[in-house]
């Protein structure tokens, strides 16, 4: 059934499509936003560890669910099919506000040097690293929009190699915990330069909402007072007070729909109760995420893009790249765990470039609350992982252990990449995403000199044992999935320019962590939401009643 005609339709209400959303609506244009799972809230799951988004041993709690959705992932030799559920699946959350409704919420900068890669580290063999088409300065009056509107708390005191700035955040950060303490002494006599870690999260009443009340369940769960700033507590509830910009919630794009001159001229979509609509716009952004985006482009081929759209030259899809996590675990002799939520409080800098024989890093950061099922993954090298002992152990270290991580950058490859499946297809008889690749050597390497920094970083601080936690060889992606439709000047090697729009579809757009270059070495949401502001001020400026239109 046509519905219609309005201006935009956003596909997807993360963090970027919630931003975008918000900046037309407000611009006068109407909106809108399509999003496949529902309003969620805290009562929905309660503090529910083993249907958490982190832990989904029993389901995630935020969608999408294992009943309808499914991919399909390259393991080995073999193609299996898995479940959202499952963590092969790479899910991210799919719900209103996307991944910002129950993640951890740091909120990184990029440096400077993490949008010019190639300019500084070279042509790497077997990697498809690039200059990003934009450069820090672009970003950061969009950094700061994010910080005031969204809401950042944070201080880059002692912090030599903090990104510069115009404006200071507009909240200071939470106390260390008695971990963070720890840490921080043990940093200082290491020479190292820790600082609190930026949260997207209250830390004093802000925007109407209250102060975080560092509850033990943070990240992956929903919070109880509504203190972490999400999309769906900061820009979408304004899109919607704009009267322009109407939220269609548990409706599943199905394919972008273009005429014969290649222009977008709606979407396909299924409404909740499965039936099959059609919205006609003048212009579609795609803010569905660095898996599903790359899906709806592929399934929407036709007769004059065969390949589907924007892939022309086949990098729709490719360069999925995550963090090559990694770390090191220590178990000290006295309890050194306060509960005190969201835990996560301290981080270092100094290793994300200038590391001698490697390209780029990573942050340093002490790790989020542990919670009881997820600490029965963390045990040292040979420890039972069942029984009488493996209980034991829980009992004994729970409170006198501390976990240091780092989000190592990843080189992109052309082989890690999203495709459709040719077989597969989902509940309502769409292709499935197929994912394939391996990391890039390198960054094993890099991996395993952060380990090293982090085992150094708790044994000043008085670990009596240590282990160190490698990343793996397989595909990455996972929560922080990125890259698959980079963003470039040469539509040879990118798919959409530096304002996400697609190369030779005017009126399409991509805005999510699809349009990343590299992933830089920190968590990615902060870049993800600056660069959606700056896109969608693009768009508002281009737009005058006709521009997008066909
Ligand atoms: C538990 C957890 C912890 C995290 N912690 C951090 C952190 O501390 N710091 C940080 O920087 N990042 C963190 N992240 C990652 C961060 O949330 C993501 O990087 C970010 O949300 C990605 O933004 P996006 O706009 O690309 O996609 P998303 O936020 O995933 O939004 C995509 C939206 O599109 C919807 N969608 C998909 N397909 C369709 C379709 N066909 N039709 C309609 N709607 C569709 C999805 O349901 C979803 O709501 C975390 C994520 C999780 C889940
Ligand atoms: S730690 Fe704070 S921000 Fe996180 S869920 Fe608890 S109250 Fe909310």
């Amino acid at each position: 059934m046509a519905l219609p005609r309005v201006n935009a339709i956003v596909v997807g209400a993360g963090a970027a499509g919630g931003v975008v959303a918000k900046e037309l609506a407000t611009a006068g244009l109407s909106v809108v936003l399509l999003e496949r799972g529902r309003w969620q809230s805290f009562q929905d799951h309660d503090h529910d560890e083993l249907t958490s988004q982190r832990t989904s041993v029993l389901g995630s709690a935020f969608g999408p669910d294992d009943r309808r959705w499914r991919r399909v992932v390259r393991q080995g030799e073999r193609w299996v099919q898995v479940l959202p559920s499952e963590s092969a699946y790479q899910n991210n959350a799919a719900c209103v506000g996307g991944g910002t409704f129950s993640y951890g919420a740091m909120a990184w900068r990029f440096m400077p040097q993490d949008f010019r890669l190639r300019t500084l580290y070279g042509d790497i063999p077997g990697s498809t690293l690039a200059d990003w088409p934009i450069s820090y300065d672009d970003l950061e009056p969009y950094y700061e929009k994010v910080e005031w509107e969204i809401g950042v708390s944070g201080s880059d005191e002692g912090n030599p190699f903090a990104p510069p700035r115009k404006r200071e955040r507009p909240m200071p950060p939470k106390p260390y915990t008695a971990e963070g303490r720890l840490l921080y002494a043990a940093g200082l006599r290491l020479g190292l330069h820790p600082f609190p870690i930026p949260m997207l999260r209250n830390t004093v009443p802000y925007a109407g909402r209250q102060a975080c009340v560092s509850c033990r369940y943070c990240v992956g769960f929903a919070c109880e007072v509504g203190a972490k700033c999400g999309t769906h507590n900061t820009v979408i509830p304004v899109a919607l007070a704009s009267g322009n910009c109407e939220l269609r919630t548990g409706c599943v794009a199905a394919r972008v729909v273009t005429d014969q001159r290649g222009r977008a001229t709606g979407v396909e979509y299924f409404d909740p109760e499965d039936r099959s609509q059609f919205q006609a716009a003048d212009l579609v952004v795609l803010s569905a995420s660095a898996t599903e985006t790359p899906r709806l482009m592929l399934n929407s081929k036709c007769k004059l893009f065969p390949a589907g759209l924007g892939n022309r030259n086949d990098w729709v899809g490719r360069n999925l790249q995550g963090h090559a996590y990694c770390g090191a675990y220590g178990l000290f002799e006295r309890e050194l765990y306060d509960d005190v939520g969201p835990g996560a409080c301290i981080s270092s800098m100094d290793f994300n470039h200038g590391n001698p024989g490697h390209i780029g890093g990573g942050i340093l950061v002490n790790e989020f609350i542990r919670l009881p099922y997820l600490f029965t993954g963390i045990r040292p090298p040979g420890a039972a992982r069942w029984g009488l002992e493996h209980k034991q152990f829980q009992r004994d270290w729970y409170k006198r252990s501390m976990g240091v991580k780092s989000a190592v950058q990843e080189l992109p490859t052309f082989e890690s990449r999203v495709e459709v499946d040719p077989e597969v297809k989902d509940y309502w008889g769409l292709p499935v995403a197929r994912i394939s690749g391996a990391r890039h050597p390198r960054d094993r390497e890099t991996g395993d000199f952060m380990t090293r920094q982090a085992e150094r970083w708790l044994l000043e601080a008085g670990a009596i044992r240590t282990w160190r936690s490698l990343p793996g060889l397989g595909v990455s992606g996972g929560q922080h999935q990125a890259g698959t439709c980079r963003m470039g000047a040469d539509p040879a090697t990118s798919v959409v320019n530096q304002y996400g729009q697609v190369h030779d579809i005017d009126n399409l757009f991509v805005v999510d962590g699809s349009t990343q270059v590299n992933n830089g070495g920190f968590n990615p949401v902060l870049t993800i939401m600056a660069v959606a502001y700056r896109s969608a001020e693009y768009i508002a400026r281009q737009w005058n009643g006709t521009r997008f239109r066909s």
